[in-house]
């Protein structure tokens, strides 16, 4: 099971978080997967690169009192016994102590490295997981807290965005195997971190503990993961965007995957990795409606009638334009992709026309402006690098898409029947996704156009 940060964003939440554990490890054996509190992963980063510039130790202190603040508030809620309180409060001053020596740190040497940034950002995980813990055994659930290197996730030196070693499976197997079926214990893992195997902290990337809870899942031959939200589960577009958009209750690991990628905040895009060779499911669970079935993710999906089962719409990015590549075609295409490999700029989509040897690709808003800057070293006489800004992605996933023909008219059709202009379009061979750009103003308008046209509706 793994709780998000929204999950135990205070006292009162962690406490409910660990009676719905006490309910379901009943004949059950669980290993219990812990975020960062809601917003702490986001001001540890921030403080973070405030120490490396310009911090004083009157903002460092004032910082992690704040942090004290939160923490201290969340155990005096979430665990009802006096003395494994004190126990948890003494184990949470040392990590506090540890994290105002390294801020220190930070702001002394006047630098941050990828890997003091992993360490730091660490804490927001290393925080939750004793108090969640000490919560449980509160409750009289025998409980454990690890941090994911304890765990048995050990993984290379990529530092915000490490990479489990083959290694880990048989590691975790060892580790948790004698807590759960000996000790008859629930441990409870910090999410989203681990460890090299010189014991220097990584993390997963954001929204990595997901990835935690899978890899563990997949080490242990679980029977489920659950992923406990705030929703039913997955529905056919979030509500935000629009309103009525009806629930799933089930669908594949391919589908799900897809909606990841392009923005769908259901879980890490890695995620399904490890459970899928397994086929081990994973179910979303909605901690506020715990009996409710949630979505299931799965291998097989019952035959579904809809062609187009969900939509995702990202609204703010970009695209980056190489236009004349001509004949040196993959010579071109091979540097570009290098480029932003070596700048780190996650391409969300591609499409490329081949007359012209144009290649648009659509990128993070945040990321435009680094992506053209940086491939601007390739343009010459012939190969032109453009870029516009300000576009959003819709991306309309279904199994029951591939091998069906006409989708792509009735999407398109229904676009243009509401003019609305199309910037660029992709569908790779999988044909479980049809993803195309319009103006962001355009996004929200557009993606209730297919909604409809599909029949989605609630
Ligand atoms: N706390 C981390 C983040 O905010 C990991 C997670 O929530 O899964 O990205
Ligand atoms: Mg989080």
């Amino acid at each position: 099971m793994k709780f998000g940060g929204v999950s135990v964003k205070d006292g009162n939440s962690i406490l409910h978080c660990a009676n719905l554990i006490k309910k379901f490890s009943e004949g059950n054996e669980v290993v219990v997967v812990v975020s960062a509190m809601s917003g702490v992963t986001d001001s540890l980063l921030s403080a973070a690169s405030k120490c490396s510039s310009e911090a004083s130790a009157g903002y460092i202190k004032l910082f992690v009192a704040e942090m004290m603040k939160r923490h201290y508030e969340a155990v005096e809620k979430a665990v009802l016994s006096d003395e494994i309180k004190s126990r948890v409060i003494q184990a949470l001053e040392r990590l506090f102590d540890e994290l105002e020596k390294v801020l220190l740190g930070i702001s002394y040497l006047g630098e941050l490295t990828k890997r003091s940034e992993d360490y730091i950002v660490s804490f927001g995980e290393r925080l939750v997981a004793p108090i969640l813990s000490a919560s449980l055994l509160s409750l009289g659930v025998d409980s454990v807290a690890l941090t994911g290197g304890d765990a048995g996730i050990i993984t290379d030196k990529s530092y915000g965005r490490a990479k489990p070693l083959p290694g880990v499976y048989e590691l975790i197997r060892t580790r948790l195997e004698p807590l759960l079926k000996i000790k008859r214990s629930v441990p409870v893992v910090t999410g989203f971190i681990g460890s090299t195997e010189d014991g220097s902290i990584t993390t997963l990337g954001r929204g990595g503990s997901d990835y935690t809870a899978t890899i563990i899942a997949s080490a242990l031959n679980a029977d489920e993961v659950w992923l406990w939200k705030e929703v039913d589960g997955i529905m056919t577009c979030d509500p935000k965007f629009v309103p009525n958009a009806k629930f799933i209750p089930e669908i594949s690991y391919q589908e799900a995957m897809e909606l990841s990628h392009f923005g769908a905040k259901i879980l890490h895009p890695l995620a399904l990795i490890p459970v899928m060779r397994k086929g081990i499911p994973v179910r979303i669970k909605n901690v506020f409606n715990p009996d409710a079935v949630g979505t299931v993710i799965c291998a097989n999906t019952k035959e579904s009638k809809d062609i187009v089962k969900a939509l995702s719409l990202i609204q703010s990015s970009g695209i980056v334009n190489v236009s004349g590549a001509g004949v040196d075609f993959a010579e071109i295409m091979a540097e570009v992709f290098r480029i932003l490999a070596e700048e780190k700029v996650n391409v969300i989509m591609v499409s490329q026309s081949s007359s012209e040897l144009n290649l648009s690709i659509v990128v993070d808003k945040k990321d435009v402006d680094k992506a053209y800057k940086a491939l601007k070293v390739i343009e010459n006489g012939v190969t032109k690098v453009s870029k516009i800004e300000n576009v959003a992605i819709v991306s309309a996933v279904g199994a029951g898409m591939a091998g069906t023909p006409g989708v792509a008219g009735r999407i398109f059709s229904a676009l243009g029947k509401n003019k609305i202009n199309v910037v660029m379009i992709s569908q790779s061979c999988s044909e479980y996704n049809v993803s195309f750009a319009v103006k962001s103003e355009d996004g929200i308008n557009a993606v209730r156009v297919i909604h409809d046209e599909f029949g989605l509706n609630a």
